[in-house]
């Protein structure tokens, strides 16, 4: 990982290590004179106190993340907010005071995480072990790396006394990984006088690393696919399973479950993954970089639609996807049950008519014994956030300076995020986690073994702190 550092740190000035400056420095004395890596090792010893914290949800327990925040800011100075939507439910905001010649810069992130299967880690997933120069815990790439990111560059702002040009605010909410009602709903729903921010940077987006020192791409998330759970419902005939009679619903929901896994969901573009592949066509290796620009040109498209496919991200950036989660069915081995059931999570384009969708799964699935009915009330997508602004032009000018060269894109996560709700509501919000990441690690999120490279933390720390102080100079 030292070969990462290198990389990442060519083209910057010469680093002034102090941590603290004189009293009242600009945003552009503070950019040019933070001791970034004291900073970075700082943020990683609070973010392995917050991994350690057990925050799954459900049930959650996110008060026991705000009582340590908490604590911390307040030991700079800070007055933070904190908010208990049920007991144990907590969330905390906090704000350093800027000039206000321009509107507020959010920054924010999720403090619960998902749920573990414990056995099948190869450490103990909350007790931050390090270890081959990772940092092992769930919550490390989602979202807790950002949280103790975040929450690093208000104690530097604070104990700098840096002066700014708008607002900077720290949000960490609860209940993000289980639909947000007691977090994010919640506190838009009861204190919506907080969310008065221009800007906002969230987690959604990333910095991909190649693992063999080449930097590839900066993905800024500015729009994201609909999520959408569909409930399958297969009805048959109870029974004895000595004497099947051909009416066993588990089969019937297989074989539904098996027509949508076959199904060929199509390839369409929109003005964000358009702009982000052909963004890319210099940045990948190989066919991928070929094909990267060619995706409309008609005698290439399908050839090279099949090549970026093979990269599970970008497949699920072209088209919509469908993916069995749970499976419920029979209650003894020997009994053939009336019902079985799946979930079925899909994560549509934006441009899809979610109504008419539910409609093309009943027709693929083509079983009426087989019903498809919506998990819940579907949330009408917000437009993609515009990247003409000064936190755009941030995140550019300071990847630049950090790795030459490397392209900066808009990106449409497949995941969904908190940031839907507040372009919903105007603000122009932003996704990126800026950990620079080798794509195999980033498949550890809400899977098992979850990890954060030591030195990808503390090269993500400077970069988030450069980007706030670029934003708010
Ligand atoms: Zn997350």
């Amino acid at each position: 990982m030292a070969n990462l550092g290198r990389r990442f740190r060519a083209g910057l000035a010469p680093i002034v290590a102090a941590m603290l400056l004189p009293c009242l420095a600009s945003a552009g004395e503070a950019l040019s004179s933070l001791d970034y890596r004291r900073a970075g090792t700082e943020g990683l010893e609070h973010l392995k106190a917050i991994v350690r914290l057990d925050t799954s949800n459900p049930p959650g327990n996110e008060v026991r993340v705000t009582a340590y925040l908490a604590e911390q800011l307040r030991k700079a100075g800070l007055e933070p907010q904190l908010f208990e939507s049920e007991p144990g439910r907590g969330s905390l905001m906090v704000r350093y005071k800027g000039s206000r010649t321009q509107k507020p810069l959010l920054i924010m992130s999720h403090i619960d995480v998902v749920p573990v299967e414990k056995d099948h880690w190869s450490v103990p997933p909350f007790e931050s072990v390090v270890k081959d120069g990772y940092l092992w815990g769930r919550g490390t790439l989602d979202d807790k790396g950002m949280a103790a990111a975040e929450l690093e560059v208000m104690l530097l702002l604070a104990r700098n006394q840096v002066k700014l040009s708008r607002d900077v605010i720290f949000l960490a909410e609860a209940d993000e990984e289980a639909g947000g009602t007691y977090g994010m709903d919640f506190l838009l729903a009861k204190h919506p006088d907080l969310f008065d921010a221009e800007l906002v940077l969230n987690e959604g987006g990333r910095v991909i690393w190649d693992g063999k020192g080449k930097f590839q791409y900066v993905a800024v998330q500015t729009t994201e696919k609909i999520y959408q759970d569909f409930t399958l419902v297969a009805h048959g005939v109870a029974g004895h399973s000595s004497i099947p009679a051909g009416e066993n619903p588990v089969e019937r929901l297989a074989q539904a479950i098996g027509r949508i896994a076959a199904h060929p969901f199509p390839v369409v573009l929109n003005e964000t993954t358009r702009a982000f592949f052909t963004g890319l066509a210099q940045a990948l290796p190989g066919e991928m970089g070929d094909c990267a620009g060619k995706l409309e040109v008609p005698a290439e498209a399908k050839h090279c639609a099949e090549v970026l496919s093979r990269n599970p991200n970008f497949n699920a950036m072209l088209r919509t996807t469908c993916t069995p989660t749970l499976l419920k069915a029979g209650y003894k081995e020997n009994v053939i049950p009336a019902e079985a059931q799946a979930n079925l999570n899909c994560r549509i384009l934006p441009e899809t008519d979610v109504k008419q969708f539910g409609e093309m799964l009943r027709q693929a699935i083509g079983d009426p014994k087989v019903e498809v009915t919506p998990a819940r009330e579907f949330n009408p997508p917000a437009p993609p956030s515009r990247s003409d602004t000064r936190l755009y032009a941030a995140i550019k000018k300071v990847a630049a300076g950090m790795a030459p060269g490397i392209p900066v894109v808009p990106y449409m996560s497949p995941g969904g995020t908190d940031s839907q709700v507040l372009r919903q509501r105007g603000m122009v919000a932003y996704g990126l986690l800026p950990f620079p990441i080798q794509e195999e690690d980033l498949r550890t999120m809400h899977a098992n073994d979850e990890k954060i490279a030591l030195e990808a933390f503390i090269l993500g720390q400077e970069m988030l702190t450069r980007i706030v102080l670029e934003t708010a100079r």
